[in-house]
């Protein structure tokens, strides 16, 4: 049996990738991706011309966008995907959740600057292609650039994450209020990424208990930032818990991203795929 090469989390320049929505969809085509979706960090500016492009050449697409949400203390990356972009809630949750960017922005270039590294907030501006946001991303590049770092795996270690002088706690939204946003706009909330979190076993469980809690339905189990043994333990996850499973690269640049558009291992067949669920919200293209 075919199974469907489904990329669905990837970012745009529209928030921290490097490409513009036409040449990411572009690269996901070339690279087999039969059902894709642009996931731009808490914005959906992009929405509309990935859409139109990967229908143009041949490739089917669901709307899609990753919340920022805090929980516990930490980031944790909610994926919202088949959702009717036109949403006024969901447009208006997710504007309220890019507003603290700009001065957010500021805040780590005092910190870095505290530390002898001035004029970040101008440098990172100059990597932004959407002034609502900018991102920790955005930074590690022009660090990189200016030769502060070898490559931004090394910035984020040493200067962006917490403990690290360019580090800046932040309020992003609520974890109930992302997954509501998504459910009541017609898609379908998954939770990114979980091997990325840094939880105790109690706190993991309750992000999850949570999560399905407020309806969220899937977790990512194939995605660029797990290992093997993550792709394994996240599958058991979505069976004990009874969630859709989905795949995603997480592809943000070339030669940035450790993984590349559709190339990641197919899901598991004990899996279900949080496509089927969403058959009724996929795009399809012509050709
Ligand atoms: P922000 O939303 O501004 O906090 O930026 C988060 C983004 O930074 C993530 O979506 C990743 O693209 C990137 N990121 C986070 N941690 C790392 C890391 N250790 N190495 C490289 N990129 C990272
Ligand atoms: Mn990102
Ligand atoms: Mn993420
Ligand atoms: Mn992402």
């Amino acid at each position: 049996m075919h199974l469907t090469n489904a990329d669905l989390h990837s970012h745009s320049n529209v928030s921290d990738g490097t490409l513009t929505p036409e040449a990411l969809a572009e690269r996901a085509r070339a690279q087999g991706v039969e059902l894709w979706s642009l996931t731009d960090h808490d914005e959906l500016a992009g929405q509309a011309r990935a859409r139109r492009t990967a229908l143009a050449l041949g490739m089917d697409y669901l709307t899609g966008t990753e919340i920022s949400v805090s929980f516990a203390g930490q980031t944790v990356h909610i994926v919202g995907l088949g959702f009717d972009a036109e949403n006024a809630a969901l447009n208006e949750g997710l504007s309220a959740t890019r507003s603290g960017r700009r001065q957010r922005a500021l805040d780590m270039a005092a910190g870095l600057a505290s530390v002898g590294i001035e004029g970040s907030f101008e440098g990172a501006l100059r990597y932004v292609g959407n002034p609502e946001l900018i991102s920790r991303t955005h930074f590690a590049r022009y660090l990189v650039e200016s030769g502060v770092c070898p490559d931004t795996h090394s910035v984020f270690r040493r200067y962006l994450t917490e403990g690290h002088p360019g580090y800046v706690p932040h309020n992003w939204a609520r974890l109930g209020d992302a997954v509501r946003w998504i459910r009541e706009a017609g898609g379908i909330a998954v939770i990114a990424h979980p091997g990325r979190y840094r939880f105790t076993p109690t706190e993991e469980y309750a992000l999850f208990t949570e999560f399905i809690g407020h309806g969220g339905r899937g977790v990512e189990v194939m995605t660029g930032s797990h290992s093997p043994a993550e792709h394994i333990r996240y599958a058991d996850t979505a069976i004990e818990f009874d969630l859709l499973a989905s795949r995603g690269s997480d592809f943000h640049a070339p030669g940035e991203s450790r993984t590349e558009l559709g190339t990641l291992p197919d899901l598991p067949g004990r899996l279900t795929p949080v496509w089927e669920a969403l058959e009724p919200r996929i795009e399809r293209a012509l050709a």
